[in-house]
């Protein structure tokens, strides 16, 4: 059944497949020699499995998707308050290579700006340019789960024209921001947006902040809970740069873009997507990956501030209440995140029961993604020969305008006991 997931995917790529609009970056030519007609997508959800399409093994650079890691890294290293001192947390309102500081405190005002990223990579402790990089570079990697590479060209192409990110460097040396010498800072900045990704590692790496700093399929934590918030936090009010108020309403997850043509983007506690597609607007974002973050956010109900409520222990419990007969029983809110979880539950282990009776009596509320997920599952069991039943005294599940043609409904689990014990039956006397 996770093949439900997988069509919803497929299907947001292909509704934005034709839009070719915006321009492939051309400040250095490496970025325009890309394929423009790429799109790759990537879902992980908070344990680790993924859903992909597309071109989604297309490696590119990071570009500025990185600054969210370099500040998380030098958060870890010095904590909170010696990075507060250095870099502030205020949207800027301006472009990302702004030469600019707060008027006020004389810090770059945000760490997704080039100049707060430039300073985070001075704040990363380290004895030369070579040691703090092999530091983030480890970091990343960590947060993605492989060890990712770097594109020699880029960084070297990054180097050469870097002008202004090296007037933003010397800007904060005058200003006491960077301690350490701005080329060796510069070198590692150029550097780390030179770090190659896919749409699968931009997700894996947006799933380990999902959960709270730990990589979901190594079980391994990368970096503290704490670290992990702010880094969110700041995502959420400067990550999307002069776009963020926009952004937040429309999309509603914390996420960063770059030049490369990457999105990555967050849901708590949820699932980590990533989105590659190298057409830019005008302010430096991927078109596609914006238009399908919108998308993917409005038809399955992403936005963060939507889902302020359990959504993942959803399946309360599941037993075998009658040979071939397997009951599970919802109970929470279902939201997507939780129905993707009850279907590849169900889906895991439908070779051991001939009937399934969800049981949703208990479920709160759900919303329309998860209702129609389900309306799918119920499909999908037929097609495998099997049944689905469902408990719904309060007819929770109840599609508006979509009779329950291929569900049988009960109002409680003992008249759908003894009509899974009747199908059973009549399975093995045709089987017999
Ligand atoms: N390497 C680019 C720069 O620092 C990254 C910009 C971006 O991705 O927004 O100018």
């Amino acid at each position: 059944m996770a093949e439900l997931v997988q069509e919803y995917l497929d299907q947001i790529r292909a509704e934005h497949l034709g839009n070719t609009g915006g321009a492939l970056a051309d400040y250095i030519p490496e970025l325009a020699r890309v394929d423009p007609s790429a799109l790759g997508l990537s879902l992980s959800l908070a344990d680790g499995y993924i859903y992909e399409s597309g071109d989604f093994t297309t490696e590119f650079t990071i570009q500025s998707v990185s600054k969210p890691f370099t500040y998380a890294l030098a958060l870890d290293r010095i904590g909170q308050q010696a990075v507060d001192a250095k870099i502030g947390v205020e949207p800027s309102g301006e472009a990302f290579n702004e030469i600019s500081v707060d008027k006020a405190t004389d810090r770059p005002k945000n760490p997704m700006i080039n100049a707060g990223a430039i300073a985070a990579v001075s704040l990363i402790p380290g004895t030369s340019a070579d040691d703090r990089f092999a530091q983030l570079h480890e970091f990343y990697s960590a947060f993605a789960g492989r060890r990712l590479g770097v594109d020699h060209d880029v960084y070297a192409s990054e180097k050469a024209t870097g002008s202004r990110n090296r007037a933003i460097a010397y800007m904060l040396q005058s200003f006491g921001v960077l301690d350490g010498d701005p080329e060796e800072i510069l070198d590692v900045y150029f550097r780390q947006c030179a770090i190659k990704v896919t749409s699968t590692d931009l997700a894996r790496m947006a799933a380990t902040l999902a959960r709270g700093g730990v990589e979901p399929r190594s079980g391994r934590r990368v970096t503290s809970a704490a670290v992990v918030q702010r880094t969110l936090s700041v995502m959420v009010t400067c990550g999307m740069y002069d776009a963020a108020g926009d952004w937040v309403s429309a999309v509603g997850m914390p996420a960063k873009s770059g030049v490369g043509g990457g999105i990555t983007a967050v849901l708590p506690g949820q699932l980590g997507i990533g989105v590659y597609s190298p057409l830019l607007d005008d302010k430096g974002h991927s078109v596609r990956g914006v238009e399908v973050c919108r998308s993917m956010s409005a038809s399955l109900g992403l936005h963060f501030l939507s889902v302020t409520r359990e959504s993942r222990s959803t399946i309360r419990a599941a037993y075998d209440a009658r040979p071939g007969v397997r009951v599970y029983e919802l109970h929470g809110d279902l939201l997507f995140a939780g129905t993707e979880q009850v279907l590849r539950n169900i889906e895991r282990e439908y070779d051991d029961f001939d009937v399934a009776i969800l049981e949703v009596s208990r479920v709160d509320d759900i919303d329309a993604t998860a209702r129609r997920m389900l309306a799918g599952m119920r499909e999908f069991l037929n097609v495998a020969g099997r049944e689905g039943l469902l408990v719904d005294p309060d007819d929770t599940l109840r599609v508006a305008g979509v009779p329950n043609s291929t569900a049988r409904v009960f109002g409680t689990l003992d008249d759908a006991l003894l009509a899974a014990e009747s199908a059973v039956a009549a399975r093995r006397n045709s089987d017999g």
